[in-house]
């Protein structure tokens, strides 16, 4: 089911480092902070209770993925994981690797930017996260 107007229903313009039949893991450009990510569940649905007990564990076992494969990548000093979505209720989590040098440490990546970042993400990062995704959820059909 999709829900007209709606960025995750379209889907358009997404870097998909992971896409399975029921949810997808894209990596977000341009935010000050390097590779975050998000775990989007592919139908329009608000909550993590609207989904069936088996889709629960489902999209619970892709952010765990998302997160072991970050720490592997970028040893990060901390990882934030949020479900907002409310103005645009189609669930998704936001996995964001944090480091002491980023724009608003330390406080939520949503407050005022304390400082610039040169941080960029190590050559080859997506092709790794890809590899690193697939390996752990099963094979991607990006
Ligand atoms: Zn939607």
């Amino acid at each position: 089911m999709t829900s007209q107007n709606c960025a995750h229903c379209a889907g358009l313009n997404e870097h998909r480092l992971w896409e399975g039949e029921r949810q997808r893991i894209v990596l977000v450009h341009d935010t000050g902070f390097e590779g975050w990510c998000r775990v989007i569940w592919n139908d329009h649905v608000s909550e993590l209770t609207d989904l069936s007990g088996e889709d629960r564990q489902a999209v619970i076992s892709a952010v765990i993925a998302l997160e072991e494969a970050l720490r592997a990548e970028l040893q990060p000093w901390k990882i934030n994981i949020a479900a907002l979505g409310t103005g645009a209720p189609h669930l998704h989590f936001h996995v964001v690797p944090r480091f002491r040098d980023d724009p608003t440490f330390p406080d939520p990546v949503w407050l005022a930017s304390q400082r610039q970042s040169d941080r960029v993400l190590p050559e080859g990062f997506a092709d790794r996260m890809a590899q690193r995704l697939s390996l752990a959820l099963g094979a991607s059909a990006v």
